[in-house]
């Protein structure tokens, strides 16, 4: 991809060509499963590679194909795929470069069902993983293995934001010919550039900041030429799990306003941030670019920016505190998710059972909130009101 493209010719222009269809200003849904030929040989060709044109939509679709443009060219990567959601892009990513025998280390606690695959997929075909604190260097050097193929990093991740030193990860991946992934979701490529830093694949969930409106999933995996085609033509193929037309035109309708939500969620998270930091009721706020951030040093280097997400602790004897906290909330929405319009609350004590709810536990006690698009003094003002409570 042409590196000197700005972000907003990429979101703006790039990958369409509005005279195939009617100089129209959003680009039509190509709602087809299949593309017709008029000869056998051009058939034939199809067949060959199916990347090399439109064939079948489980491969390449156009209204898709504008997605993927845009959204491998914000990554600075030659190309990506674009999955019907994070977690499959995720998967097809490991499974193409995985085989039997393999072992990968991964950064402790990644995203639920990064872990699920690690935990209870792989090793039913003889793919082992060691999970390391990822925070060290020294760590993912010491986890190496002879045949360890394979890195999975997450940073920030999207509790604790602990980061890892992707530069240094990447490089050391480099030279013992492992394969990188990182899951980018947290940032987006509009805050950190895994690509540019050595990183082989970037990951990143279209369903948060890029559909920005919860209204559909999607997922991006950017890399090689090289890379992509290999996942194109088994995993991506094979699960059959790439984005639907729709899908893919409600996401670029998403990236249109992309930058213009990131400014805003930013300004409004600073604010947000600034009331919760000074409030007696918590004990602790987690934020990547806060100084009192345990990386903020490193999180200042690689990343060009962070917002949205933040995780308080609160000063808590009981869980009956936390759970009158987040239901007393009267515009912040319970939910799972986050980079919609809307901001959200979830206590990390809704996975526990009361009984095992422990005050000395840290992160019994945490609460991740995501800033939405709302204005920030509405925020505080409802936090507010449900701290006093
Ligand atoms: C949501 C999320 C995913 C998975 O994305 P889906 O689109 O929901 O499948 C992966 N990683 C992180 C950090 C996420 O928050």
């Amino acid at each position: 991809m042409d590196q000197s493209l700005s972000i907003s010719q990429i979101i703006n222009e790039l990958g369409e060509d509005r005279e195939l269809y009617f100089n129209a200003i959003a680009p039509p849904i190509i709602q087809t499963s299949n593309f017709a030929f008029k000869t056998v040989d051009e058939l034939r060709t199809a067949f060959e590679d199916e990347m090399g044109g439109y064939l079948y939509s489980r491969g390449l679709n156009p209204t898709v194909d504008i997605l993927r443009k845009k959204l491998a060219a914000l990554d600075g990567a030659e190309d990506c795929l674009v999955f019907n959601n994070g977690a499959a892009a995720i998967f097809a990513g490991v499974m193409a470069n995985v085989k039997a025998g393999d072992h990968i280390v991964s950064v402790v606690k990644p995203y639920t069902w990064a872990q699920r695959m690690f935990d209870v997929i792989l090793p039913r075909f003889g793919v082992t993983t060691t999970y390391v604190d990822g925070t060290k260097i020294e760590n993912w050097k010491q986890a190496t293995q002879p045949n360890t193929t394979f890195f999975y990093l997450e940073s920030p991740n999207s509790w604790d934001f602990l980061l890892q030193d992707i530069s240094a990860v990447a490089q050391w991946a480099k030279s013992k010919n492992i394969i990188t992934l990182i899951d980018n979701s947290y940032c987006s490529p509009l805050y950190q550039r895994p690509i540019e830093l050595g990183i082989d694949l970037a990951m990143q969930t279209a369903t948060k900041y890029i559909s920005g409106h919860s209204d559909t999933l999607g997922g991006v995996l950017s890399g090689s030429n090289s890379m992509i085609k290999k996942i194109f033509d088994s995993e991506y193929l094979n699960i059959g799990s790439g984005i639907q037309p729709f899908n893919a035109w409600l996401l670029l309708r998403g990236l249109r306003t992309l930058p213009a939500r990131f400014e805003r969620i930013s300004a409004s998270t600073q604010k947000v941030l600034t009331f919760l930091k000074s409030h007696p009721r918590i004990e602790e706020v987690i934020f990547p670019l806060d100084p009192s951030f345990a990386q903020y040093e490193l999180a200042k280097k690689q990343m060009l920016g962070a917002c949205g997400l933040i995780t308080i602790v609160m000063k808590a004897e009981t869980r009956d505190e936390i759970v009158t906290f987040c239901e007393k909330l009267r515009h912040i929405l319970m939910a799972v998710s986050w980079g919609g319009h809307e901001s959200l609350a979830i206590p990390k004590c809704a996975s526990l059972y009361p009984h095992q709810f422990d005050p000395g536990n840290r992160e019994h006690k945490m609460i991740r909130l995501y800033v939405g698009l709302e204005d920030p003094e509405y925020l505080i003002s409802d936090l507010s009101q449900a701290l006093e409570s």
